[in-house]
């Protein structure tokens, strides 16, 4: 069962119009949530960043949070899985195809999917990334549905065989093609900061929050192009994939080639702080 409109009806039967702004534009944005046990997971937090995208693209929240949390936990109740991710997309809706704004409703859309945890061999054996110039606009900081530059930079990646596009503009790091990315150097953690030139993670929220609860030595500074190819340790975060090593970078080992120990306690601490969530023990 998906959302759409103000009817809950199964996804064969929704229909959206040709002139739909998202269908026409790429004009709309969205949110991925994870859900654990039935539990939305950093729920105020995916919202807060909704309200940041809407007010990026100048598009009014067609609902409150209280109206989003329920229309998400009837999503979540429809569907099958204890694990889901729930997508949610707004556009600025149907009118006749002209660039400037429709007084017009919004589409709104949410679906969800199971979520599976990331696969054994990849947590174990780490994952290979290659890098790519980030050739995005300059407001990656709005989750919007216009997501082909992203779509172009991963598929890089598919045809090397790799799980992932490291993007780097003007000579410093900036992010996954769908996932923030984080180095270890000198055993210190590294995260470049947050800009528009990047996507504000709640994932990597979450790991520089454990990393501060935990003692964990860590810096969030501009990572140069080169630091990405001395590191010891190189992470990408992201709502589906949670935390995961990459091992090796445009065909070469990260540091030892396994998953390291910053990694391994990083999953660990990541892991324990979703089992306190399932439990009901945070703040949702
Ligand atoms: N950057 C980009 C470009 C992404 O698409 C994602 C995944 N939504 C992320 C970073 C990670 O964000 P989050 O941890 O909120 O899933």
């Amino acid at each position: 069962m998906i959302f759409l409109n103000g009817q809950f009806v199964p996804i064969e039967q929704a229909c959206v119009s040709v002139l739909d702004r998202g269908f026409i534009f790429g004009d709309g944005v969205y949110e991925v949530i994870p859900v654990y046990s039935r539990r939305p997971f950093r729920l105020t937090e995916h919202l807060s960043r909704l309200q940041h995208s809407l007010d990026g693209i100048r598009l009014s929240n067609p609902y409150t949070v209280e109206q989003w949390c329920e229309l998400i936990a009837q999503i979540v109740e429809q569907n099958d899985g204890e694990d889901q991710s729930v997508y949610l997309h707004i556009t600025r809706g149907v009118a006749k195809r002209d660039h400037a704004f429709p007084d017009v409703s919004p589409t709104v859309f949410i679906m969800s999917n199971p979520l599976l945890p990331p696969s054994k061999v990849f947590l174990e054996a780490g994952v290979a990334a290659v890098t790519a110039s980030d050739n995005r606009w300059v407001r990656c900081d709005i989750k919007a549905i216009s997501l082909l530059p992203n779509v172009l930079l991963r598929q890089i990646a598919v045809d090397a065989g790799a799980a992932e596009t490291i993007m780097i503009r003007d000579g410093y790091l900036t992010e996954g093609a769908a996932s923030n990315i984080f180095i270890v150097q000198d055993q210190v953690l590294l995260a470049p900061p947050k800009s528009h030139y990047m996507l504000p993670g709640i994932t990597y929220d979450v790991v520089l929050e454990l990393a501060a609860e935990n003692h964990i030595i860590h810096e969030v500074r501009e990572i140069a192009e080169d630091e990405l190819f001395t590191a010891e340790e190189i992470m990408l975060t992201s709502s589906t994939r949670e935390i995961m090593a990459v091992t090796s970078l445009n065909g070469q080992p990260v540091g030892t080639g396994h998953p390291g120990t910053m990694f391994t306690q990083l999953h660990q601490l990541y892991q324990q702080y979703k089992a306190t969530h399932m439990r009901g023990g945070d703040d949702e």
